[in-house]
Order: structure tokens, then sequence, then C-alpha cells
């Protein structure tokens, strides 16, 4: 006798950089930075701009941009963590965006599992975590995705989408790219506006919702979650 199929959970599928944690000051200094000491010289065109891209992306545009060999990503991007490592523990602290740990706590409590879709590598992510004060105990770390080699955003949606298939799944992000990550793999998108990009540029994105942040937004934001639970469940 085989067990009987499980519920389909809801899995939030949650953006880090101006979602989960306010952007950082110099957001774009730090990748500049990696690539510099992976040549030993400094750049002669500067990173392209970074919001919504994955930290895969902004690393081979620049190499892209600056006709450097593709096989120095791998390089650049140990540098990239260890650059990251070393601002958090020289007290380079993000700030968690408003409203999020009672958002966590919420979500948690109603059975839905909070969990990490992000540009940035899993080992950033905890720095930055860890350094904002944002417990990373909060998430689920096996289905969580992460985009340290992912040419584009789509390419960490349609891997979740494949790993969670059978699941629900809903993405929070602050930016268009987060909306056409989630489009490419047939995921629904709530875009906070706590980021680079205001409300009304997030309502030209397909997003399902979009609030200016989870202290005000966390209403919505239960309503939407709460009619995808029920879906199939009349
Ligand atoms: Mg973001």
């Amino acid at each position: 006798m085989s067990d009987p199929e499980p519920d389909p959970r809801l899995y939030v599928l949650w953006d880090v950089d101006g979602t989960l944690l306010r952007n950082g000051i110099n957001a774009g200094g730090l990748y500049g930075e990696a690539i510099e000491l992976a040549i030993g010289r400094p750049l002669e065109f500067p990173v392209p701009r970074v919001h919504g891209k994955t930290d895969g992306q902004i690393i081979w545009e620049a190499l892209e941009a600056n006709a450097l060999p593709r096989d120095l990503h791998s390089l650049a991007s140990v540098h990239l963590d260890r650059l990251s490592l070393e601002r958090h523990l020289g007290g380079s602290r993000r700030e968690i965006a408003p409203g999020i740990v009672d958002a966590l706590q919420a979500f948690a409590d109603r059975g839905v599992v909070n969990a990490l879709l992000t540009g940035n590598s899993a080992n950033r992510t905890r720095y930055k975590m860890e350094g904002a004060g944002l417990d990373p105990g909060a998430f689920d770390w096996r289905h969580s995705y992460f985009g340290d080699t992912a040419p584009v955003r789509a390419e960490i949606t349609l891997r979740a989408a494949a790993e969670l298939y059978g699941q629900r799944l809903i993405i929070i992000g602050d930016t268009p790219g987060d909306g056409i990550g989630a489009d490419a793999a047939g995921i629904p998108f709530i875009a906070v506006a706590t980021g680079h990009y205001s409300a009304a540029e997030l309502r030209e994105t397909s997003a399902v919702l979009v609030i200016d942040d989870l202290a005000g937004g966390l209403s919505e934001v239960l309503e939407v979650l709460a009619g995808l639970s029920s879906l199939d469940r009349a």
C-alpha cells in the first residue's frame, strides 16, 4: 500500500535584496571589486546596472563588457563571496525591510513555507541576513534557489518550478526582473516597493498585487495567499 499523496504546500519564494533586506548603499561596488581581484587590475568599463539581476548575470555581463575571458567567472564569484563575508564581519549592516519579521511569522503560522529565490549565492544570502539580524532559521534552505551562476533570473525560477512541481508557489520581490522571472516559470508574483522601484513602476509588471511594504500590506498579501491555498480544496 502506498502512502497517500500529501496535500500540496504553499511556498513563498522570497527575494532578498530590496525585499527582505533594504539594499546596501553601494549595491554595485562589490561586483567590480570582485572582478578586479580576479584580474589583478582595475576594470576598464564599470559594472552595468545591477538591480534585479542575479550575481551570475552581473559577473557575466561585466566580463563581456570588458572583453574578459568567461572562465574568470568562478574566480570572481569566490572573491564576491569573500568580500561579502568581509563586509559582514566588518559590520556593514543591512536593515530588515518593514514588516518582514511579522510577515514571516504570519505565513509560518498558516502552514506556509518561507523559502528563498535570489540572485545571490547561498553564502552571501546568509552573511547579509546575519548582518541584518534576520534569522536564517526562518527559511527552508533545502527548497531555496540561488543565482550565483545563473545567467538570467528565469533560470532560477524554472529550476524552482521544476523541483517544487506539484506544490503551490508565489514569488515576492522588488523589481520588474523578479516579475519577468516569475512569468517565465508561470509563478504568480507579488511586488513590494521597498527596493529601487516605486509602486507605480511595479504596477507595470504582471504582479497580482503591489504593496508599499509588508508592514502596511500584510493583510492584502495574506488574502492572496489564502486564495492560492484554497485552490482545489473546495
Ligand atoms: Mg531584489
